[in-house]
């Protein structure tokens, strides 16, 4: 009951459908959609008018007794059903309003503390936020707003499909019977958002289970065909919080970050707050190519190794760049590295890819210069275009060492008064805990390009929210973090130093509509047009700052004894998950 009172107190605005016969109705389970009954504005409507009613009758009565002079508490049957009927219109209405209200008085969003120059009010805000239990331990800045929420998908102008003709259902017969295969469907209708829809439907009847949750409106099914993902049925919903303004090279950013890690959006931004209070943090790009290493193999040794004099000869690189530069007019041949395994030898090709990510600009380019090869080396086997020694998604020295992608360090100053009263710990602790943990402890555990404390945590959000490869954020979170105290001690340098981020501003999923909105918001959307590839390297120079501030706040929050205290007090839902359907 109360469920019921409490979505339609806040009533949901349903996308304007038509009716469809979904799985889910099928089944006999209502969708999140239909959540506001009709029934209930008409129970309100009665509970309204009999609670207005019987105060006029009371208070009629009350008049008239006064004018009559027959004492107040003498109740005749009418007045006693009229109390009743009070009391329980009352009871109904506070319940279904007055939570609510109360609610937004008590959990009214904070003023941005940002602004609040008084420490003092900023601790009190902060106690205030604790009794709420929102999960901001860390953060400075913990506003809620309860304004509702728009999905950052670009709302597609566009009709439900109704999945109710006899084609429709004649193709998801054939789907389910197995006669027509699933992935067809795009190519055979020639409308994507229809064949998610009927892929969806088949789905449900073929495994019994519920997609209810899972969205299908609202997405542009087209912009990811061939690009993105094959065989949709919906897409998943990730929140995106922003970070900032990160104060970076004299430039403000606001940092989208799409998690669903309580805390982490906010213990970024008070590291932000830091750094900006500082005077902002500085990143250098060290270097930016792409690789691919494809491994080819020979009958023995000896062929290999005059492969490898072969293209590490520098009379030879001029040839070998003008063919694989023919792949692309972005992608520009930097260097081959080649690594011998006994007969078998491994080619990494490093190049510039403009503004893109890259990973196909450098294969296609790879692939040209192996079928140049194989005129003077024809008895060179390919055993694969890509021989692991790129790296790619996998965690490996040779991109700690050499860099992939983008290498950039990034570098602040904190100043003393800021590390006690914004991150509430000292320098000497800091640099401390830096060494021990993310130096000495990381050391002993053998990490490879793990020396600091949750750069995956920035890099993996700031990925999301703006269409990169997630999976890259295997390589693209190798990180350094250094601190030492400066200034006699007073204040802390810190810098991160990330040898392989990998990312683009073009291709990939950053063109799509959300992903391509938060890129416009750092403004580096797509292709520069000032220079090819400035944009990612932008890019780049961003996550290591986001890095920068992340690890600031975590490192301060770890100092100060808060992380575990504010993880147990805010980061455990009190919600039973058993019961979530
Ligand atoms: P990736 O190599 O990262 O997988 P794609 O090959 O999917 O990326 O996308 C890059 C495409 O974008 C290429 O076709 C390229 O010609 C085009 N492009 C347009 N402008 C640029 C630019 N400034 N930098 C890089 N590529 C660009």
């Amino acid at each position: 009951m109360e469920a019921r009172w409490r979505s339609s107190a806040k009533p949901v605005q349903a996308p304007k459908t038509t009716k469809t016969v979904s799985f889910e109705e099928v089944s006999g389970e209502a969708s999140s959609s239909e959540a506001l009954p009709l029934s209930l504005h008409l129970t309100n409507a009665v509970f309204f008018s009999l609670f207005f009613s019987v105060v006029y009758f009371l208070l009629s009565r009350w008049r008239e007794k006064i004018r009559t002079s027959t004492p107040l508490h003498l109740v005749n049957l009418s007045e006693i059903v009229a109390i009743f009927a009070f009391i329980a219109s009352f009871v109904y209405l506070l319940g279904f309003f007055g939570i609510d209200f109360v609610h937004s008085l008590i959990l009214r969003p904070s003023t941005d503390l940002w602004n609040s120059e008084d420490e003092e009010e900023n601790e009190a805000l902060l106690r205030k936020e604790d009794a709420r239990k929102i999960p901001c331990d860390q953060a400075l800045d913990c506003s809620v707003t309860s304004a509702p929420i728009i999905s950052a998908q670009k709302v597609v102008d566009e009709k439900p499909v109704k999945l109710t003709t006899e084609e429709d259902e004649e193709i998801i017969k054939a789907i389910v019977a197995g006669t027509t295969p699933s992935y067809s469907l795009e190519s055979k209708l020639g409308d994507c958002k229809r064949a998610a829809s009927i892929r969806r439907e088949a789905l449900g009847r073929i495994t019994g289970k519920s997609l209810s949750g899972l969205p299908l409106d609202g997405f542009d099914y087209e912009s990811i065909l061939g690009q993105c993902c094959e065989m949709p049925i919906g897409y998943v919903q990730i929140p995106v919080g922003i970070a900032g303004p990160l104060l970076l090279n004299g430039k403000e950013y606001s940092v989208p970050m799409a998690t669903t890690e309580g805390c982490l959006v906010a213990s970024t931004n008070r590291g932000c707050k830091a750094i900006h209070l500082s005077g902002g943090a500085s990143s250098f790009l060290l270097k930016d190519g792409m690789t691919r290493a494809p491994v080819v193999r020979f009958g023995t040794a000896k062929r290999a190794v005059d492969l490898k004099f072969y293209l590490e000869d520098p009379e030879n690189f001029e040839t070998l760049a003008v063919v694989f530069n023919r792949s692309s007019r972005f992608a520009r041949l930097q260097g081959i590295k080649c690594v011998i395994a006994g007969k078998n030898l491994y080619l990494r090709f490093t190049c510039s890819t403009g503004d893109a990510m890259g990973m196909n600009m450098v294969s296609k380019g790879v692939q040209n210069v192996l079928d140049f090869l194989q005129t003077d080396f024809p008895d060179m086997d390919v055993i694969g275009i890509s021989g692991n020694l790129c790296s790619d998604k996998k965690p490996a020295a040779v991109n700690w060492i050499e860099g992939r992608g983008k290498s950039v360090v990034c570098e602040a100053i904190i100043n003393g008064d800021v590390v006690r009263k914004v991150l509430k710990t000292s320098v000497e602790s800091l640099v401390e805990l830096n060494m021990l943990k993310n130096l000495t402890g990381s050391a002993m555990a053998g990490a490879l390009g793990g020396f600091n404390a949750h750069a995956s945590n920035i890099v993996s959000a700031v990925y999301i929210a703006t269409g990169q490869d997630p999976a890259q954020n295997i390589e693209s979170s190798h990180c350094i973090t250094m601190m030492e105290a400066v200034n006699e001690g007073n204040d802390l340098h810190i810098s991160v130093t990330m040898p392989s981020i990998e990312v683009g501003t073009v291709g990939g999923g950053t063109q799509l509509a959300s992903q391509s909105a938060c890129l416009n918001l750092l403004g580096v959307k797509g292709a520069s047009q000032e220079s090819p590839g400035a944009n990612s390297r932008r890019l780049a120079t961003i996550v290591a700052g986001a890095a920068l501030a992340g690890e600031l706040s975590l490192m301060s929050a770890l100092a100060a004894g808060q992380l575990v205290k504010s993880h147990m007090k805010y980061n455990r839902s009190s919600k039973d998950v058993s019961k979530t359907s």
